[in-house]
């Protein structure tokens, strides 16, 4: 068994920083070609031209997606072809030429198995997944630029949040918008996480956790958090904010959505969800492939504190989180056809 791992990590501690691996894929594509296979490559620094497109306009968008190692002695990944999909919408929306899902699918696959010994034990972690394109071309001028480079590396990650029990504390931000409903809030747009920082890093600075950002069209209304998607429970009716144009369609989002509807028999509602609800939800929790379901513990707005709801074993939240990380460790039954093996190792 201990071969099957890489000896130099502690995995018993493992958070969620960049670890670095054996290798990682790269690819590049002309604008107006279509993707042809890549390498893999040793995991290292690239070079880029000052003027690339992505450096100078943010062409750029990613996905993020993990794979883990189960009770059935493999390795796993968790619906890869929704990130395939999205990876599709991204690009069009940035004019970076298409992904497809078939080259994604297999870029993500050869990267996972050229490093599958970084793979974490089951249950002390899992591999991140991050493949990434950007115009690498040179550009002066604001247009598409000529050349592209798509590339998947992979780091072993523990929990998102530093204190893995706590429940989340939020504030609500009327200073600053994440994404507006026509622009790129619903393309996993690096630009996007650049208007995050500063609301976030005050958000840090103040004691808080992350940020819930408003509708940037209807500030009565909430969008999400800073990297994933939130959900408000009242009673036995579970609401998430629709895909507006500015939220991003989570794969987190649409598994939990799916869960508490086919198996925990809660009312699903994907709709507007305003300030009043959020304040005075039974519970609250955000999800997201690294925070998976994490439960929120005090929302802050206008300067003050809304304590929310239960905590523990018995939320709903704990028993949604048990679930899914349930199927992804194929501990219990995947009635929905979301798990691809990769290995057998
Ligand atoms: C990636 C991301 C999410 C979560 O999406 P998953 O597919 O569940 O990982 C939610 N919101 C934002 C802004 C994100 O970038």
């Amino acid at each position: 068994m201990d071969s099957e791992f890489i000896d130099f990590i502690d995995w018993d501690n493992l958070g969620f920083d960049v670890v670095e691996t054996r290798s990682m894929y790269y690819a590049t594509c002309h604008k107006n070609e279509e993707w042809k296979e890549g390498n893999i490559i040793p995991y290292g620094t690239i070079e880029l031209s000052p003027a690339a497109g992505v450096l100078n306009y943010g062409q750029g968008v990613f996905e993020g997606t993990k794979a883990f190692r189960t009770m059935k002695d493999r390795v796993i990944l968790f619906r890869p072809e929704l990130n395939a999909t999205r990876i599709g919408s991204s690009t069009r929306r940035l004019c970076i030429p298409e992904i497809g899902k078939d080259f994604f699918l297999n870029a993500i696959e050869q990267t996972l198995i050229d490093n599958i010994d970084y793979t974490p034990p089951k249950g002390k972690g899992s591999l991140y997944i991050r493949p990434i394109v950007w115009g690498t071309g040179p550009a002066l001028g604001v247009k598409p630029v000529d050349e592209y480079t798509f590339i998947v590396f992979v780091s072993p990650v523990g929990s998102y949040f530093k204190d893995n029990k706590k429940r989340l504390n939020l504030v609500v931000t009327e200073d600053y918008h994440r994404a507006a409903p026509m622009g790129i809030g619903n393309a996993k747009a690096i630009g996007n996480y650049s208007a995050s920082l500063l609301p976030l890093t005050k958000a840090k600075e103040s004691g808080f956790d992350d940020v819930i950002f408003l509708n940037a069209s209807n500030e009565n209304m909430i969008d999400e958090i800073s990297s994933a998607n939130l959900f408000v429970l009242k009673g036995n009716i579970l609401k998430t904010p629709h895909l507006g144009g500015s939220i991003l369609p989570g794969v987190t989002r649409d598994s939990v959505i799916k869960i508490a509807d086919k198996i925990m028999n809660l009312k699903v509602q994907e709709t507007d969800v305003t300030i009043e609800e959020l304040l005075d939800a039974d519970e609250i929790f955000c999800t997201g492939t690294a925070v998976v379901v994490t439960s929120v513990g005090n929302v802050s707005f206008q300067g003050e504190d809304h304590m929310i709801g239960i905590a523990g074993e018995r939320s709903i939240a704990e028993q949604l989180k048990k679930i899914l990380l349930g199927i992804q460790q194929e501990e219990i039954e995947d009635p929905f056809g979301w798990i691809t093996p990769v290995s057998a190792h």
